[in-house]
């Protein structure tokens, strides 16, 4: 007992967060051979965002099958239990203790948890409406992409009858399931960019399956309605021409923001861009022994990508436990990356022979470009030229990292720069 008055516990790895980027990180430390092994998540059952996203699209780069959301997190969980990971749930960590423990809360009492490290995989959420600065009445009928899930194939409730979604990303073709799961009728997806953002065979699928047009360079400028929404003003963003649209229900989907609250109380550095810890190759974050994996570090990739850096990472830390190396929180060497691109991940070279997750940098586009010409700079050092694929916003490029062992360790930050 702590003189605090919380039990003290202790563990090799703790792991915040049993989504599918914590759990595959504790399956990943058990298989290495790490003894104790915890995880701790807040709800009442592990699996994280997948359990409510009641459609096929999980698994394939990790699993190599296509299972539901909800399939996939129970695999996950039972991953996690046959390998002995101790899995708590219902355990929600609200602050850290003076000496770097974990506080937790559950049912069973106020605990502190230590640890030899400390992983944090809490995922991100959406920003809701609020935080967009949505103007207009404050009437029922507005949902995230997540809130609209669980209030469907979990609570079973009704979500209105006519609904607009904002955002044409992944996530927005996905609450068109939802939607038509519940029985309602969708008027279209706004994005104001000049395109839609998720793979084209989505945007067909809705136009052809559920004749949901996609609105592109339109923005919503008020909600109106009350007590509910009865429906919201949109405007033409090239001429400022404004028209309504009758609705009950306004979906703010995508628009991500990593859930950085408990590595920002204990002080970690909080990439600017991504807004989630910055990290190394091994997931390190500033503070020594406290790593960082998930959409809470990618806002935000697919499931699978997420468990794959988490098993990355999950590896990384049984690998300096058993190597018991001090733990390196040196500067390294910071990589940055132009206006073209929102952000990279991770952002940090610590050692030039650590690869990331996959051997590839993850980027985020801010522009639409097709094959684009992207060199790597070191100061006035050329470290690698080339193409990718495309850039496409709030989709991932991936980022060879051949040109990692030309890095000087001593030397200025790395650039990632698009050729125009
Ligand atoms: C609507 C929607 C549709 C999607 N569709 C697909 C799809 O078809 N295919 C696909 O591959 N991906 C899809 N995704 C993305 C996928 O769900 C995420 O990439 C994945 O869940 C990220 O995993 P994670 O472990 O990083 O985070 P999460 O799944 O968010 O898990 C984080 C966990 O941490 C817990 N937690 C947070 N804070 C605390 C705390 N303080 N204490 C204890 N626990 C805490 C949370 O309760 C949560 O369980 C979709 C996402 C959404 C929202």
């Amino acid at each position: 007992m702590n003189t605090d008055g919380r039990v003290r516990h202790e563990a090799d790895v703790v792991v915040v967060g049993g989504g599918p980027s914590g759990l595959a990180a504790a399956v990943a430390l058990r298989k290495a051979g790490v003894e104790r092994v915890e995880v701790l998540e807040r709800e009442s059952v592990a699996g994280g965002v997948p359990r409510h996203c009641d459609h096929p699209g999980y698994g394939m780069r990790d699993l190599h099958r296509v299972l539901t959301g909800p399939g996939y997190a129970r695999h996950y969980a039972d991953l996690a239990a046959d390998a002995g990971a101790v899995v708590h749930t219902g355990a929600t960590v609200t602050g850290w203790s003076p000496d770097g423990g974990l506080e937790v809360t559950s049912s069973k009492g106020l605990r502190t948890v230590h640890a030899s490290a400390i992983l944090l995989a809490t995922g991100a959420r959406e920003r809701p409406r609020a935080a967009r600065w949505v103007p207009g009445d404050r009437g029922q009928g507005v949902y995230t992409t997540g809130q609209l899930q669980q209030a469907v194939y979990f609570h079973n409730q009704p979500v209105g009858r006519r609904a607009l979604i904002v955002g044409a990303e992944h996530v927005s073709f996905s609450a068109i399931t939802t939607l038509r799961h519940a029985g309602v009728e969708v008027a279209g997806l706004v994005t104001e960019l000049s395109r839609h953002q998720s793979y084209e065979a989505f945007r067909w699928g809705a136009r052809l399956a559920f004749t949901v047009p996609v609105l592109t360079g339109v923005r919503v400028v008020e909600v109106y309605g009350k007590p509910a929404v009865t429906g919201v003003t949109l405007e033409r963003v090239a001429d400022g021409h404004r028209w309504n649209v009758p609705c009950d229900t306004v979906v703010f989907s995508g628009d991500w923001i990593p859930d950085h609250e408990l590595a920002r109380l204990r002080g970690v550095r909080i990439d600017s861009a991504t807004r989630g810890p910055e990290i190394d190759a091994t997931g390190l974050t500033s503070v020594d022994g406290v790593y960082a994996a998930g959409n809470l570090c990618h806002p935000v990739e697919t499931a699978d990508v997420a468990a794959l850096t988490g098993r990355h990472v999950g590896h990384a830390v049984a690998a300096r436990l058993r190597s018991r190396s001090d733990l390196v929180t040196g500067a390294g060497v910071p990589i940055e990356v132009d206006d073209s691109l929102c952000w990279v991940s991770p952002q940090r070279i610590r050692s030039t022979a650590d690869l990331p997750a996959r051997g590839k940098l993850i980027l985020r586009p801010r522009i639409f470009a097709r094959i684009p010409a992207v060199r790597v700079v070191q100061g006035v050092r050329v470290l690698w030229k080339g193409r990718l694929t495309r850039f496409i916003p709030t989709r991932p490029t991936l980022l060879t990292t051949s040109w990692l062992p030309r890095v000087d360790p001593n030397g200025p930050p790395v650039r990632i720069e698009h050729l125009p």
